[in-house]
């Protein structure tokens, strides 16, 4: 495939825009080579600058659940524009949405509706030290939480393939109050909550980890939390900005069965407009502006635009519920082929899946957390993500980042998918 108008257009990109991109992933930079540009989508496929056909298995990174461009958000997003398009005046659609929501999500009274996932869990965390009064919080060396100050310490994704974990600019006031813990073990929980004894307000984890490739959380993991948040009276916070909505209707609350304190949103709840939402009792939500002392606020909140593409969403997904388990089955399938073409090639390889997130890692060890997926061998990562753009199918362009797959995927793209990876898989030795 020819990607050079693609590579022009970046070039000029880069003139005006810090490394060409809006968000660092887009360039390109652990895999090399030059991003492509994308012209317009429709279901399963992105057609780029060059005129290139490409399977696509980021989804925007989660919110194209059901595909690109699909009839009824599109539909209520034309509806909608002609009506005017910000008003900073409640609308009943606002309503429409919460409700929606929280009849979806166990757990949930409230939910209160931001512009990114960033901002979602930001608004979470200062809820959390307002209801707990108390500072620090503890995340899990590999999560990433969007970009606030208190998170991006080993915040995977992004942050990790530029192995830059502490970005310049976050003051060390601010990184003290963050203490890291590592995904799977609560004995690194355990220590932490007993040196810092009533002072955390929160533990904020991704409940089923996507920002360092997928990764599950081990049985018993994620109720020991709960039950040591239980004992030490502090806050759970799941980030469900990935799996919220994807994993299951009510996300992994619903899926696995643990509940958190408070949940946060992002993705898949905006239809792909720029929306992020936090959620959880009313007792703890209620803490919120104008009710109660912690602010938050937004111009932008709550948009109509945002709400019409949300709402035909999760519309779709609650009155579809077959759509996860036929998402589950394809995830499946891909997971299958791909494993099969890789053994009987005799490459080293762990292949993590949930639902309809999965990753692949080129190595031998299990990848359990952050220092195991940084086991990965990225030249094979390299080799393998462009192997597969060279023959139509787009892959996430890190080894710290997961697939999410759509369900306008037909099994004929899966087959091409898994054509594609025999085709090269030699080189992968
Ligand atoms: C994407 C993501 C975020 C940040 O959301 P943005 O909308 O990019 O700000 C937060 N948490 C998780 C788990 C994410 O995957």
């Amino acid at each position: 495939m020819i990607y050079k108008r693609s590579s022009a257009l970046f070039d000029e990109a880069k003139k005006y825009i810090p490394g060409g991109v809006n968000s660092p992933v887009r360039a390109f930079n652990a895999v090399g080579g030059d991003p492509i540009f994308v012209k317009k989508a429709k279901g399963a496929y992105l057609y780029d600058e060059d005129g290139n056909q490409l399977i696509d298995y980021i989804s925007s990174w989660g919110p194209m659940i059901l595909g690109h461009a699909h009839q009824a958000v599109v539909d209520a997003l034309v509806d909608k524009t002609k009506h005017g398009t910000s008003f900073g005046i409640p609308t009943e659609l606002e309503t429409k949405i919460a409700k929606l929501a929280v009849e979806m999500v166990p757990g949930i009274d409230k939910i209160r509706f931001v512009n990114s996932g960033t901002e979602a869990c930001m608004s979470a965390v200062r809820l959390a030290r307002g209801y707990t009064k108390k500072d620090k919080i503890i995340k899990f060396a590999g999560c990433y939480h969007g970009h606030s100050d208190s998170f991006l310490i080993q915040a995977g994704s992004g942050g990790a393939t530029f192995g830059e974990p502490n970005s310049p600019g976050v003051t060390k006031g601010t990184a003290k109050d963050t203490l890291l813990a590592h995904y799977n073990d609560l004995d690194s929980v355990k220590t932490l909550i007993e040196e810092n004894k009533g002072e955390i307000a929160c533990i904020i984890i991704e409940p089923v980890a996507g920002n360092m490739g997928c990764i599950l959380p081990k049985e018993g993991f994620l109720e020991g939390l709960r039950q040591i948040c239980n004992e030490h009276s502090i806050l759970l916070v799941f980030d469900e900005v990935m799996t919220g909505f994807r994993l299951a209707p009510g996300g992994v609350q619903e899926r696995l069965g643990v509940h958190a304190d408070i949940v946060t949103f992002g993705k898949v709840i905006g239809g792909g407009l720029p929306v992020g939402a936090f959620a959880g009792k009313a007792e703890i939500m209620n803490h919120l502006a104008p009710d109660g002392p912690v602010y938050q606020a937004g111009t932008l909140s709550g948009n109509p635009l945002a709400m019409a593409a949300g709402y035909a969403m999760l519309t779709e997904l609650n009155s579809h519920r077959e759509i996860f388990e036929s998402l589950d089955k394809k995830t499946e399938k891909l997971h299958i082929g791909m494993k099969k073409v890789l053994d009987d090639a005799g490459i080293v390889h762990q292949i993590n899946r949930i639902g309809s997130m999965i990753s692949i890692h080129f190595c031998e060890n299990p990848v359990t957390d952050f220092k195991s997926a940084a086991h990965g061998n990225n030249e094979k990562f390299k080799t393998y993500f462009h192997g597969m753009l060279e023959r139509g199918v787009y892959m996430p362009p890190s080894a710290f980042e997961s697939y999410f797959l759509n369900d306008a995927l037909s099994y004929e793209d899966i087959d091409h998918t898994i054509k594609s990876l025999s085709e090269f898989v030699h080189e992968l030795k």
